[in-house]
């Protein structure tokens, strides 16, 4: 695929990815945000299957719990979110910018 500038012709074309970064960022937030639920769960699970261990088996239980559930949510989120952007940029905005007179433009403009 050789995508060319529609102003200059030229052949040397950048993406620009503004969605896809964005939506990595926000998708990330929300997914930690869910996590952060998940984790609380995951610290309750883990403290009920600790409590054969005692006290410190019941913390470490917890901690795993925890850890588990925010990076699940977090990197669940942030591939939902770059997904979703990357749609965006490839559809809704003018995602590639030519490197030698800086236009800007969409794929679907040609
Ligand atoms: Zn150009």
């Amino acid at each position: 695929m050789s995508i060319q500038c529609p102003k200059c012709q030229s052949g040397l074309i950048g993406t620009i990815d503004a969605g896809r970064k964005v939506g990595s960022t926000l998708g990330t937030a929300a997914g930690a945000a869910g996590g952060a639920v998940a984790a609380a769960r995951g610290a309750q699970a883990g403290a009920a299957l600790g409590v054969v261990g005692g006290p410190v088996g019941m913390a470490l239980g917890g901690i795993a719990g925890a850890l588990v559930g925010g990076m699940l949510g977090g990197l669940t989120g942030g591939a939902a979110g770059a997904s979703l952007g990357g749609f965006v940029d490839e559809n809704i905005l003018d995602n590639y910018q030519c490197l030698r007179c800086g236009h800007n433009f969409s794929q679907r403009q040609d």
